[in-house]
């Protein structure tokens, strides 16, 4: 399985090169985005952030003092507006009220511990969990998403009906733990199902993996 693993590694990251993850500026936006991003395309997100930021708001003590109706308007292109809102705002008084107003302050700690105490924000699941680990927290966890069930169901290493944490130990027991590895993996999982591996009809042609894939597409 670690070769298998090191092989797709390899074939993406020589296709599409680093992807230099996340596209964010500081932890906390990176924070925001992991939040915004929940069901929806990254270019709304995109539209969120840059109005969050035209307002000022990318900041945990600057978030807290908008109304829910500002916070809303802000972030509406992103989708469940009403919900998100009380995602972000949740996230931004836990890091004023606990942490000082430091959103690293939030992933300091053991990972198990910090993870649990993300995990008991509302909002964040293990996926956003997971992100904001690794991505704002540095820390070796790797990310699994829909991509990622996706495109290992149709290579063939996993059956597609694995529990979230089952497919996360595949990679966390088979590959050495490496944030700057699980780093990039994810985010070249990410490119490959957009560029390739759509949901309902793969691109199989050019695909960097389609020697080594078990679907039924790549025929067709
Ligand atoms: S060969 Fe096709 S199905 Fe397989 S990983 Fe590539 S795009 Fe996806």
């Amino acid at each position: 399985m670690t070769a298998r693993l090191q092989q797709v590694y390899r074939e993406l990251l020589q296709r599409f090169g680093p992807q230099h993850w996340w596209p964010a500026r500081s932890p906390f936006e990176m924070m925001v985005g992991a939040i915004l991003t929940q069901n929806t395309a990254w270019r709304n997100v995109e539209r969120s952030i840059a109005a969050l930021d035209d307002a000022g708001a990318l900041l945990p003590r600057a978030m807290v003092k908008l109304s829910t109706d500002e916070l809303q308007e802000l972030i509406r292109s992103s989708g469940f507006f009403r919900q998100k809102s009380r995602y972000l705002h949740s996230l931004a008084q836990t890091i004023v009220n606990e942490c000082q107003g430091d959103p690293l302050a939030l992933l300091k700690g053991e990972l198990s511990a910090v993870r649990r105490r993300l995990l008991a924000l509302p909002g964040i699941g293990p996926e956003t969990a997971d992100s904001i680990l690794l991505y704002a927290g540095l820390q070796p966890v790797f990310v699994v998403d829909a991509y990622t069930r996706r495109i290992f169901s149709r290579l063939g290493v996993l059956t597609g009906d694995e529990s979230y944490s089952a497919i996360q130990a595949i990679f966390m027991d088979h590959l050495p733990h490496d944030a700057s590895l699980f780093n990039e993996y994810h985010a070249l999982l990410v490119h490959l199902a957009k560029v390739h591996c759509l949901s309902r009809k793969p691109r199989c042609e050019g695909c960097p993996l389609v020697g080594e894939c078990e679907n039924i597409f790549k025929t067709g």
